[in-house]
């Protein structure tokens, strides 16, 4: 079992954390993504934001644009279907726009059908694994020469409770989070010990009230939860100077 982190619950990145960084977020339109997006911008980041809803994209950059930070960019892609020479395409043309990128967080994805395994549609296991799993691969081995093109580049994969802990009725959800787990620690390893190490790590960001949650738990309490702004400076942890040291790891945003 994989000894499971805790960023410092007390963290509050400082205003130039990610000062001339260019990091780029999937799921960047709405709930945890978009929070990341925009914690990101505030503390200097330039942002490359990722997802599947133009109009939702562009309310986020518009919110990143009233801060006054630096200006981000937008790319519309559905990350069920994107195919790898599209993800050729994005590192091309970011390659062309930046030169580099220091950061990734992979914040998008779905929650599939809440249904015993027996039942299991095999159309939605399919898509759930393709936006949750097979899409943070295929963009994040796009982007190695861009990572690599970066002084602390930095990777992180949103995980889940489910995702270190099976459960029933979780299904092609659990097993698409146990797997990010799995391609993070292999990553990892693959990533260290080389002139220029990659960190890489997993992010359970906990409990937190977005419509993903709300389809989960129809019937709690939602004032309970915590905002998606409060799990966001978790993100910019591990992406900044504050995560060195720290690769192939488990993190928890919130504590127990
Ligand atoms: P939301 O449903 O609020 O947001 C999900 C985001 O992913 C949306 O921006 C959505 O875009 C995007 N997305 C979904 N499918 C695609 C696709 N095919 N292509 C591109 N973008 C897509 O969920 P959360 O913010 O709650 O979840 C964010 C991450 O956090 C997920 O990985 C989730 O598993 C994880 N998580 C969340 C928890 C919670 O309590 N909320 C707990 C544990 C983990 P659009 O809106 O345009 O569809």
């Amino acid at each position: 079992m994989t000894e499971i982190l805790q960023i410092p619950p007390a963290y509050l990145p400082a205003s130039d954390a990610l000062k001339d960084r260019v990091v780029l977020v999937t799921g960047a339109g709405d709930g945890i993504g978009r929070a990341v997006a925009i914690a990101c911008a505030k503390v200097g980041a330039t942002v490359v934001l990722l997802g599947r809803t133009q109009s939702k994209l562009e309310a986020t950059y518009d919110a990143i644009e009233q801060l006054g930070a630096p200006r981000p960019a937008i790319l519309t892609l559905d990350l069920g279907t994107t195919t790898v020479p599209e993800f050729g395409g994005v590192a091309a043309s970011l390659a062309q726009e930046y030169g580099r990128i220091d950061g990734i967080a992979h914040v998008a994805g779905v929650l599939g059908a809440r249904t015993p395994l027996e039942q299991y549609d095999s159309k939605v296991w399919s898509q759930v694994l393709a936006i949750n799993l097979t899409a943070p691969f295929l963009l994040t081995q796009a982007l190695l020469p861009l990572l690599r093109a970066a002084p602390d580049p930095a990777v992180v994969f949103t995980s889940s409770g489910v995702g270190r802990k099976g459960r029933a009725f979780w299904g092609g959800y659990a097993v698409s989070k146990f797997a990010l787990e799995g391609l993070m620690q292999v990553w990892a390893d693959e990533c260290s010990g080389v002139s220029k190490p990659i960190r890489m790590n997993s992010l359970n960001p906990g409990p937190v009230r977005t419509s993903m949650r709300l389809e989960a738990y129809p019937g709690e309490d939602r004032d309970k939860l915590v905002m998606p702004e409060q799990v966001a400076p978790a993100f910019v942890y591990l992406m900044s100077a504050a995560g060195v040291g720290h690769t192939g790891q488990a993190f928890d945003a919130q504590t127990r």
